[in-house]
């Protein structure tokens, strides 16, 4: 024999009990069935706005009571005909009114009225699913749970006498040759009053009956696949769980597991009745099988089953230099609670026992302030105790394994995750049977701990979440370059590459779930907002994903003064715009303390040489101890290829005309002569060594001429520039009369930065540079009679995004 329980989705249309009477059928092929039911989706929460608003004396009460009825009278007129249900429905809707009439009546909600109130959602889905069944030809006949689970007086969350039920259930249920559909989560005390098993309590009628059944097993049909590693409405990546142990089970829905109500596991697991989590929508996949020593649990090395989350609970801080080494201080605290009912979810004291922090519900949290207030009042008057610090809006999470004792790591690994994506952990608790580390989060981390926890100890693929700034030639390389190679990635290192988010000032383009780059052009959407990289940022962060990645491709000033604020949020930047590293010392300095406090990543490796490896050549350089006496080079693309030409003989002028024509120079040519672009690298590198330099510290020698520099456009500067020509041409003749030849360098030494014209050997690395070549020369102790040499093409999008590219993979190591 089996019972079947059936949530309220899966019974929540016509189609859906038409489709339930199926499952049902195929079960009786194979064995005895006994069916549990809740309310129709939602009936019960609407039943208790109803019963709330009736307390408050608010008559729209009224109007839910009329949405119920017509609710079930729609599904009934489907299944039956029009006007088959009519008597039986009005009367029920009457009975209905009049309960909550005299609640409104009397203006007050009592726990007894309420659970009144909530029973007839059951009471309503029974009736309508049997009579389906026997319209469907299967022999079935509805039975009141009121009749067969006895329990305590406590209304709302009624305890089972499990003696008299199980001898009840025996007697009513046993012999029956008709399939029982049985009202779910409704009891009764033993005064006859009806109680309540507590919301999602009819999971735990299936196994009080499945146990007092001797059934062979207990499947509670629901709307997901089965039990799953979270909940796979909050975390995507979640996965079934094949089988798990009683215990695992218990634990996970006594943190928060909806999907098994937390009591209902005890029934089966003393029976030894195995329990199935099933998808009444998905009815061929296999589910989750829950019992005592599952094949897997015991095979596989599982430290962690699941997660799970409270996603509403407050914190009730109780401390004081008082409390230290007096015995009786916690009991007289959960003596207090227990007394005003008060459930306690969570609780840690640390050793110093200076503070006691408790999490609760947030109904309870106003009451449990005034009567700890009231209990410790002498000692919070002598200031032996604190007043109640309540805390609000908190999430409580739980890592929950039976295989976490006597696995060191787990709690290691937990932190690490939550710590680098900047996830404030408030409380922790663990117990000492190690099957659950339960965390106090704020609640807006609430998804972002689930998710970057789950992914930690369940997936082998790791996801990295990047938003770009910016839609320029370096974006839009980045973009071909992560969507070539992403699925390398996914099979090589296991690492997914997910581009959320573009952005330029017009506008942007958004989804968690990733962007087609296939067709980024096409989702990027008009912005309203206007509000530039704030606003960018405040979806970024509102979206608050796991291990978020920001990548500047911006030039613009304003990207780069939000990064000590992405920093201190913990989100790693990889950044292009060199608006930053060269920015004024006191953006350079703020930047500089947000990364030394932050767990997330700076890199800017293509602020300097594109895509050539020069900063982190000079870092590895210094972490292993070597000392940088000088470095000098070529780090402009743009000069290097004017002198580069100009070597070979030609006119400075029609070389520059030439340079801008193949896009190597800024719109105005005048930008990159003036070698500002250079000086600012050169100013990277400097700060990079230490040296506390701005950006007019760096000499820097113009090769605008004085008679170029008003105002004119781009052409009439090219034509003024003729003038200088000749110059040039001599300059180059007087240098080769000597071996030398002349090139626009820049030499960073003793703490001086400076770049601009000057004579070099005709035979040195510089006069041998071709195209946009740049070059770097490294002298340290290490490398002082053949220095090291990093040499390549310096600009150009393909090369500047492969080493963004680069950087968003050496962040995405780190964080996973
Ligand atoms: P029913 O109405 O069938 O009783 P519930 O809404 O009570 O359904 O429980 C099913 C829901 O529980 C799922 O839709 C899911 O969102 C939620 N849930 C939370 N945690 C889990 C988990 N670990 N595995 C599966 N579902 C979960
Ligand atoms: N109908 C009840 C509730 O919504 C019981 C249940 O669904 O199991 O809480
Ligand atoms: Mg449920």
């Amino acid at each position: 024999m089996r019972v079947y329980k059936f949530g309220g989705s899966s019974i929540g249309s016509a189609a859906r009990i038409r489709h339930v009477a199926g499952i049902i059928g195929s079960g009786l092929a194979e064995t005895r069935i006994v069916v549990v039911v809740s309310a129709i989706q939602k009936v019960t929460d609407m039943l208790a706005e109803a019963a709330s608003l009736a307390g408050k004396g608010d008559g729209s009460y009224r109007d839910r009571i009329a949405e119920i009825a017509s609710l079930h009278a729609s599904i009934c007129t489907e299944l039956f005909g029009s006007g088959e249900a009519d008597a039986w429905l009005a009367g029920m809707a009457s009975e209905l009114n009049d309960v909550a009439g005299g609640i409104f009546l009397l203006r007050d909600l009592s726990d007894k009225s309420l659970a009144l109130m909530l029973s007839y959602g059951e009471r309503l889905s029974s009736w309508i699913v049997g009579r389906y069944l026997r319209q469907a030809g299967i022999a079935a006949e509805t039975v009141d749970a009121r009749e067969l689970i006895v329990t305590d007086g406590n209304y709302c969350y009624a305890k089972v006498d499990a003696h008299a039920t199980e001898s009840l259930v025996r007697q009513k249920v046993h012999f029956l040759d008709t399939v029982p559909v049985v009202t779910g989560f409704i009891a009764s005390a033993a005064d006859g009053s009806v109680t309540n098993l507590g919301r999602g309590g009819s999971d735990y009628t299936a196994t009080i009956l499945g146990a007092a059944l001797h059934a062979g097993e207990v499947w509670i049909w629901t709307d997901v696949d089965g039990f799953y590693s979270a909940d796979p409405k909050r975390v995507p990546d979640a996965r079934v769980l094949p089988d798990i142990s009683y215990a695992e089970a218990m634990e996970l829905s006594h943190a928060g597991a909806k999907v098994l109500h937390p009591l209902a596991v005890q029934p089966a697991m003393k029976a030894g009745i195995p329990l199935l989590i099933r998808n009444s929508f998905n009815p061929a996949a296999p589910g989750t099988r829950i019992e005592e020593a599952p094949e897997a649990v015991s095979v596989l090395p599982r430290p962690v089953t699941g997660l799970t989350s409270i996603n509403r609970v407050v914190l009730l801080n109780l401390s004081g230099s008082g409390m230290a080494g007096v015995p009786g201080t916690a009991s007289r605290l959960f003596t207090c609670l227990a007394r005003h009912s008060i459930n306690i979810i969570f609780i840690s004291q640390a050793s110093s026992e200076q503070s006691i922090s408790l999490a609760i519900l947030p109904g309870q949290a106003s009451m449990a302030k005034k009567v700890l207030e009231e209990e410790f009042s002498r000692e919070i008057e002598a200031r032996r105790i604190d007043p109640i610090h309540v805390r609000r809006n908190l999430a409580m999470v739980a890592v929950v394994g039976n295989k976490m004792s006597g696995h060191p790591g787990v709690s290691a690994q937990l932190f690490e995750t939550l710590g680098k994506n900047g996830i404030n952990v408030i409380a922790v608790a663990q117990g000492a049977n190690e099957m659950n580390i339960s965390l106090v989060v704020d609640s807006e981390d609430e998804d972002k701990a689930l998710n970057c926890i789950h992914e930690s100890f369940f997936l082998s693929r790791r996801k990295v979440h990047v938003f770009i700034a910016g839609t320029g030639t370096i974006a839009k390389s980045l973009i071909s370059q992560i969507r070539a190679h992403r699925s390398t990635l996914q099979e090589e290192m296991d690492l997914d590459v997910v581009v959320c988010g573009l952005a330029n000032t017009r506008s942007m383009a958004m989804d968690r779930e990733g962007i087609d780059l296939e067709r980024w052009h096409e989702a990027m959407q008009p912005r309203e907002d206007r509000d530039g990289i704030e606003g960018y940022i405040r979806m970024i962060r509102e979206l608050n994903l796991h291990n978020t990645i920001v990548v500047d491709c911006t030039a613009s000033p304003k990207v780069a003064e939000a990064y000590p604020g992405l920093l201190q949020e913990n989100i790693s930047v990889a950044t292009a715009n060199k608006l930053g590293m060269a920015g004024p010392w006191e953006l350079y300095r703020r930047i500089s303390d947000a990364r030394r406090k932050s767990n997330a990543k700076f890199l800017y490796e293509t602020n300097v040489g594109a895509g050539l490896p020069i900063i982190n050549t000079l870092n590895d350089l210094r972490n292993s101890g070597d000392k940088i006496i000088c470095i000098e080079g070529v780090l402009s693309g743009t000069l290097s290829y004017i002198f580069n030409e100009l070597r070979k003989g030609g006119r400075f002028s029609e070389i520059v005309r030439k340079a801008k024509q193949a896009g190597y120079t800024e719109p105005d040519p005048r930008d990159d002569l003036s070698g500002a672009d250079f000086a600012r690298k050169l100013l990277i590198l400097g700060r990079e060594l230490g040296y506390r330099l701005e950006y007019a510290d760096v000499e820097c020698e113009s090769l605008v001429p004085e008679s170029c520099r008003g105002e004119m456009t781009p052409e009439e500067f090219l034509d003024r520039l003729s003038t200088i020509d000749g110059w040039y041409a001599e300059e180059i003749a007087k240098a080769g009369a000597e071996g030398m030849t002349i090139a626009f360098t820049g030499e960073l030494k003793d703490g001086k930065a400076k770049v601009g014209l000057k004579r070099v050997p005709l035979e040195s690395p510089v006069a041998g540079l071709n195209g946009t070549e740049n070059l770097v020369v490294f002298t340290t102790d290490r490398y002082l009679k053949t220095p090291l040499v990093v040499k390549g093409p310096g600009a150009g999008g393909e090369v500047t995004a492969g080493g963004v590219f680069a950087d968003i993979l050496r962040i995405a190591g780190y964080l996973v």
